[in-house]
């Protein structure tokens, strides 16, 4: 297959071919030949990847009785956003409830095909997160523990050791020793809807911490200007930060702070989406939360000013990205795809448009007016899977 499109960086139209699902070759644009997808004025960048996805399309990773096929359909309305590769997320529930969302998602993986392509290991927010209100976020207060390692490992088998990002609270005493087992067996552990002090977020980190998850969000309304537990993971370079850039969780000049001071380097754009992302407004009801969407895509838990996940897009989120921090179009991309892969360490496998990369590709047009970027068609694996046209 042919692929004629543009890179970001230095506009000149390329022809890609790829074979066997692999970028095999790159040169200039020869226009004596057809090509299969793009053209002259579309972009090419690697497929994004979502580490923070909870649902879409009234699907619900954390539904108990989430089945295959609904696995696979997120997994195909994601490719209209740009999505090839993701984590689906399960968050705070009973153990018991926890074990069956796992079991859904590993039985999907075997089942599903196109779910198998982008599965790149499960993320577990919770339960061993903070029980206060603000940074226990939308999480239920009743299944909020301290971290369990025994525990953990029930999950874990019952994941087929693909809990691959967990995200808990080091406010917890337990966390330390937790930490340093989780990490020895390769998980990403994440900082996020913690209350720990700032000495508490060095240990962390010193533990073996990765990452802050969806930094700014899941947090008290009003804390202490300086120190907090904000400024500390900013300002820790050992740590990736993970942002919900939909105009709501932050607003564009945290935005913009953000991600200059953590850098582009360590930033990753995540959704978050909830199952009422690609829905209508409305109420919705996930598990025994009520949830609501506005017009303005603001998805909070009605009657408090507290968010309850996004209905966040991806592309959004990178022409957000550019808008609220004055990033290049190119570092908002790589926010969104290779740093994602390089924190995962599936780097060598996707994540960037190289030869011998997996052919993972978003092909897009962007106007620099709107700073909106619209999906084109969406390649997974060396098959295009999203078309625009095909669908209008
Ligand atoms: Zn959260």
């Amino acid at each position: 297959m042919r692929i004629r499109a543009k890179r970001t960086e230095n506009h000149s139209p390329a022809d890609w071919l790829i074979t066997g699902g692999w970028l095999n070759q790159v040169h200039p644009a020869d226009i004596s030949q057809k090509f299969d997808c793009g053209g002259e004025n579309v972009f090419l960048a690697a497929g994004f990847i979502d580490l923070q996805i909870n649902g879409y399309g009234g699907i619900d990773f954390n539904d108990a009785g989430t089945t295959t096929e609904q696995i696979s359909a997120v997994t195909r309305a994601l490719w209209r956003t740009g999505v090839t590769a993701y984590c689906p997320t399960v968050i705070t529930e009973s153990p018991d409830h926890i074990s069956r969302c796992l079991t859904n998602v590993i039985r999907a993986a075997d089942e599903s095909p196109e779910f198998a392509l982008a599965f790149t290991g499960i993320h577990l927010e919770g339960p061993f997160i903070s029980a206060e209100d603000g940074p226990r976020g939308a999480h239920p207060r009743q299944h909020v523990r301290p971290p369990d390692w025994e525990q953990f490992e029930r999950w874990q088998d019952t994941a087929r050791g693909q809990i691959r990002i967990l995200t808990l609270s080091p406010e917890w005493p337990e966390s330390f020793d937790f930490i340093e087992r989780a990490s020895a067996t390769g998980v990403i552990v994440a900082i996020g809807h913690t209350a720990a002090n700032p000495a508490r977020i060095a240990d962390a980190v010193r533990a073996g911490a990765k990452m802050s998850t969806h930094l700014g969000n899941g947090s008290h309304a009003k804390i202490d200007r300086h120190p907090n537990y904000i400024w500390e993971q900013l300002a820790n370079d050992e740590l990736w930060a993970s942002f919900i850039v939909d105009g709501h969780h932050l607003p564009p000049s945290v935005v913009k702070c953000f991600l200059r001071g953590k850098g582009i380097a360590r930033s990753i754009l995540v959704t978050d989406a909830i199952a009422a992302a690609g829905c209508a407004p409305g109420k919705y009801k996930l598990g025994n939360v009520e949830v609501e969407v506005t017009e303005a895509g603001r998805v909070c838990l009605p009657g408090t000013p507290y968010l309850a996940g996004s209905a966040l897009e991806m592309h959004d989120a990178i022409g957000k990205t550019v808008a609220y921090s004055g990033a290049a179009l190119e570092d908002a991309l790589r926010m969104a795809s290779a740093n994602p892969a390089k924190l995962l360490g599936l780097d060598d496998k996707f994540g960037t448009i190289e030869v011998g990369r997996r052919a993972d590709l978003v092909l897009f047009e962007w106007d620099e007016q709107a700073m909106a970027l619209s999906v084109v068609a969406t390649i997974v694996n060396g098959e295009i899977v999203y078309r625009r046209n095909n669908d209008e």
